[in-house]
């Protein structure tokens, strides 16, 4: 817009949340490292209710498809079965394809007929909503922050993975939720600006693991493609070869203008290539039922050994533990922080003009972010520094309502104290009221909680009476089965549900507490 549109706003403090080509990240000079463009899509969302009650019925609707087929290769998502919603998938190779080549309907319903196999005959109704294209990238920016701790990078601002961890919507709450908790600590005048510095120190090294998790599986994800005998390196050399001989093919078009379009020099590189695809895609016919396939079978297998290749892709679909793995718990909730200020460590990459500049980082994480899991696979949950409160259900005396241990911290407060001992409880008020940071008689604005035994459901506490503490019954026994495996008899947690220090016993809270600092 013109310049009297413009709004000035004066701030201490930008949140940057406007996602993978931040404007205000490139206005910082903050650059991307990691790989882009591991592959481009054509996502096409589109609606049909009959077709949602047609998949229903005959048991065939899934949420996630990954179709390779004679015609088409793509991933079809149902967002909603029952509204009829999906998304489609499609790869496609720039600069010889575009999304464009999608935006007709008659190509989209070919390719919906294509995704439902050769026996769906019946006419399709849809509405086509959008064609849009998207990149899958795997990258983060080199720092979450400038380096005045003023302007912070949030969200896909920040970093971007490839879809097949689900990792992009929980990174950016969890960014936002760690970022909040640190700016509340300087507003309140707890923890000086230079605090703030920590976002990027504890959020980056997560965000790293994350990528190379969501990279491993989307690897993961190609081995059938690979025995399909599908391989991207093949079409990227088809396309180099299709680049190099392009002057030359334009040439052959214009001498033969009813083949050829003048108006779009790329036409006869896209027939080409085009055909090229359809001639990789071939063979995947044989993949079809035995019966309708077997002179194609014969065939494939004097070429390669298909019949090893069909039982090896059978065990891939069969086998639950070959299966593409969707859910990472160890990833999403089961990270840790570094808070001990003393090991954080500033790797902050460079800021500078040149704007997005890719390369691979190669330093490895500062530290292990993840905590572990158990032997069964279950995601380990510790009572350690930098790790979320696990979650345990309580239930509170005075109201008998039950929430999630993780929803006794929130942005109201600085702190929480967690303990299942009350002489703990008034040992650590009066300790924190001696800790420097204590200002205004708020002991830190910390909120103390004292969780006790079902055994002791019916006592009273002369703590709720003087306003001391909430009082939880721990109903399932976890709280105390947790404490007793970590050795723990009271926790001190952050408002973003990470604990910022751990006490074995009474005797840890004076040092521990006088060391807390920012
Ligand atoms: C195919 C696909 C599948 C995915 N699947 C999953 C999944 O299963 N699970 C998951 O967790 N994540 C998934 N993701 C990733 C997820 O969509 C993103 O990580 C998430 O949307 C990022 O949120 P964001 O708010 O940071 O950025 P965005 O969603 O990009 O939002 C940024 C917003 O900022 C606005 N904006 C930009 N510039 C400006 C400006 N100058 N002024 C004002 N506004 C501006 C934009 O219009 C936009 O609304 C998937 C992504 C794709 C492409």
């Amino acid at each position: 817009g013109s310049e009297k549109d413009t709004v000035v706003l004066e701030c201490s403090h930008i949140v940057a949340a406007d996602g993978a080509y931040s404007k205000v990240r490139r206005d910082v000079g903050i650059c991307m490292s990691g790989e882009r463009d591991l592959e481009t899509f054509a996502s096409i969302h589109f609606s049909s209710t009959e077709l949602g009650k047609k998949l229903i019925s005959t048991g065939n609707g899934a949420m996630l498809s990954f179709v390779f087929n004679e015609e088409t290769i793509a991933v079809v998502v149902a967002h909603d079965m029952r509204k009829g919603d999906w998304v489609i998938h499609v790869p496609f190779f720039p600069p010889i394809q575009s999304a464009k080549d999608f935006e007709n309907k008659n190509v989209v319903e070919n390719i919906i007929r294509a995704c439902l196999g050769t026996s769906f005959t019946d006419d399709i109704n849809f509405d086509l909503h959008s064609v849009r294209a998207w990149g899958m990238h795997a990258t983060r920016a080199d720092s979450f922050s400038d380096l005045d701790n003023r302007i912070f990078l949030v969200g896909d601002a920040a970093h971007q993975f490839p879809p097949s961890g689900g990792f992009g919507v929980n990174a950016g709450l969890v960014d936002a939720h760690n970022l909040a908790c640190k700016l509340t600590f300087v507003k309140n005048g707890f923890a000086p600006n230079s605090y703030l510095s920590n976002y990027d120190m504890e959020r980056r090294p997560v965000v790293e693991e994350a990528i190379q998790v969501a990279v491993d599986n989307y690897r993961r994800g190609l081995i059938p493609a690979k025995i399909l005998g599908l391989d991207r390196g093949v079409v990227s050399s088809a396309m180099s070869v299709i680049n190099t001989l392009s002057p030359q093919l334009n040439k052959i078009a214009k001498l033969y203008p009813a083949t050829g379009n003048e108006a779009d020099p790329l036409n006869v590189s896209k027939i080409m290539f085009d055909s090229l695809l359809q001639a990789g895609r071939f063979h995947l016919n044989g993949y079809g039922s035995e019966k309708s396939t077997f002179d194609t079978r014969s065939l494939l297998n004097k070429f390669y050994d298909y019949d090893k290749a069909r039982q090896r892709l059978k065990e891939i679909v069969e086998n639950k533990e070959e299966g593409l793995p969707l859910l990472f718990p160890h990833i999403d909730i089961g990270f840790k922080y570094c808070i001990d200020p003393a090991r954080l460590e500033n790797t902050r990459g460079t800021i500078s003009e040149q704007g997005d500049n890719i390369l691979s980082w190669t330093s490895p994480p500062h530290h292990r972010t993840m905590s572990g899991n158990y032997d069964d696979g279950r995601t380990r949950c510790s009572l350690r520094p930098g790790c979320i409160i696990p979650h345990v259900y309580l239930r509170k005396t005075q109201t008998k309502s039950t929430i999630s241990s993780l929803d006794l911290c929130n942005l109201g407060t600085t702190f929480t104290f967690i303990a299942s001992d009350l002489k703990l409880i008034r040992a650590m008020v009066a300790e924190l009221k001696k800790n420097p940071l204590h200002k205004e008689n708020k002991t830190l604005m910390t909120k103390f909680i004292l969780i006790v035994p079902t055994s002791q459901q019916n006592n009273t506490f002369d703590v709720e009476a003087l306003d001391i503490a909430s009082v939880f019954i721990d109903i399932s026994g976890d709280w105390k089965a947790l404490c007793d495996e970590w050795d723990v008899s009271g926790v001190l947690v952050r408002p973003d549900q990470h604990i910022q220090l751990v006490l074995s016993n009474e005797s840890d809270l004076v040092s521990k507490i006088a060391q807390l600092s920012f």
